[in-house]
């Protein structure tokens, strides 16, 4: 088996430069199971991050992988051009439990391409070229999705802003944010197809704006006929405590898309709208391995096990303690923390210092617990763990974080 170091370096060998990976130690991740990763020595990592808020059921879930598996010995490929049943059968799931009468769905395979799609149809639909975002989002990789993510470091392609993008401030301000809403859409507001937004930031810094922020949003956008786009790649399937934001924030979007979490692990991505809205996605379009059975029956083994398990719940109360215990942290801290907030299991802590952050990054892992990072300024320590997590695990990663936070004294 090859070392954590001979990996590096065939990284660095053939890969693009740009690929980064988290410490300056990292181990070899060989294993998963349930909330736990193991190196190739055999140590045991306690994942609160969840790559990247992606196995919400758990690593290598026996429930889901058993089915998966099933699927791959039966069939895996066909094309969304022929007919299979997984695919019907979780959109129909979807249909379900997707708020108002959000009951479309095109499956694609990341939460990149599900964005573009939904900015794509977003133009179809009211005819308009431009977008309007918000600082602190991140919504992908292709051209268009990175047009409309307000986080300069991802902005890598340098004719990005060719593309007719506008900026409303971040969440951190409500008032501040609408009112640059406002006064964007009165000037552009006859250019704009969709306003897109994480209903929580992720990357951004775990950025949580008050409950009644989309409300108000959506009333200024409908005056000039723009949709709302929730991007809910980070936010659903329990995430917030909820099987989607829209539930916690009152507020039902023209068009959802989601990823991640659905998937648990294989390629997922899909965007969904009422008819009306996808009604104007009318010319043909397809996707070679959108709605492929494999990531289909992960869906629906993901839903059934969020579902039976009563993960939304979990996640809202296992949160609400989180978010006390990291507010005793951040009271007993307050020379290095510079603010905590979490809604269900999405929880981040900022540190005054952003250099603190991989410091902490790298003792947490060498004390056998994953975290991970974000924030404009890479200053946010962030928590997003699988759901299937219980209040020890909690209590074991606050006291840790508590022993390295004295520490840096
Ligand atoms: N939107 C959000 C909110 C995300 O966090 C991400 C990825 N971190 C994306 C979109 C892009 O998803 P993917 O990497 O699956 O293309």
């Amino acid at each position: 088996m090859l070392t954590a170091d001979e990996i590096i370096q065939k990284k660095k060998q053939y890969f693009y430069p740009n690929t980064m990976h988290f410490y300056s130690n990292p181990p070899h991740l060989v294993r998963g199971e349930g909330k736990y990763l193991f190196d190739d020595k055999g140590k045991s990592y306690l994942d609160f991050f969840a790559g990247v808020t992606v196995v919400n059921c758990g690593h290598c879930n026996p429930e889901i992988t058993e089915r998966v598996s099933e699927q791959v010995k039966r069939l895996q490929h066909t094309s969304i051009i022929y007919l299979t049943e997984p695919m019907v059968e979780l959109a129909e799931r979807l249909a379900g439990i997707l708020p108002g009468d959000i009951h479309q769905v095109f499956f694609c395979n990341s939460g990149s391409e599900a964005n573009d799609g939904a900015l794509q149809l977003a133009r179809m639909k009211t005819g308009k070229k431009g977008f309007l975002s918000f600082k602190g989002g991140l919504h992908g990789r292709t051209t268009l999705t990175l047009a409309v993510t307000g986080i300069p470091m991802w902005r890598i392609d340098p004719f990005l802003d060719d593309e007719s993008v506008w900026f409303a401030e971040g969440y951190s301000n409500a008032d501040e944010s609408l009112k640059s809403v406002e006064d964007i859409l009165e000037r552009h507001g006859n250019e704009i197809a969709a306003c897109i937004a994480e209903p929580v930031q992720g990357n951004g810094g775990i950025n949580i704006p008050p409950p009644d922020f989309f409300i108000r949003l959506k009333r200024l956008l409908e005056k000039h006929n723009v949709l709302l786009i929730f991007d809910e790649i980070q936010t659903g399937f329990g995430r917030l405590g909820y099987m989607f934001a829209s539930e916690y924030f009152n507020v039902v979007p023209d068009i959802i898309s989601f990823a991640k979490a659905l998937g648990n692990g294989t390629p997922m991505g899909a965007f969904a709208a009422r008819p009306d809205t996808a009604a104007a996605l009318n010319r043909p379009s397809s996707s070679t391995l959108g709605g492929n059975p494999v990531s289909m029956t992960a869906g629906l083994a993901v839903l059934d096990f969020i579902e039976k398990n009563d993960l939304c719940a979990k996640s809202k109360e296992l949160g609400a303690y989180f978010l006390e215990q990291l507010r005793i942290l951040e009271k007993d801290h307050k020379d290095i923390i510079a603010g905590v907030r979490g809604l269900g299991l999405m929880a981040g802590v900022s540190m005054k210092n952003p250099a603190h952050v991989d410091v902490i990054l790298e003792k947490m892992k060498d004390n056998g617990i994953i975290i991970g990072k974000n924030g404009m300024n890479r200053e946010v320590l962030a928590f997003q763990p699988p759901l299937i997590i219980d209040k020890n695990d909690i209590n074991l990663v606050c006291s840790e974080l508590r022993g390295i936070l004295s520490s840096l004294k």
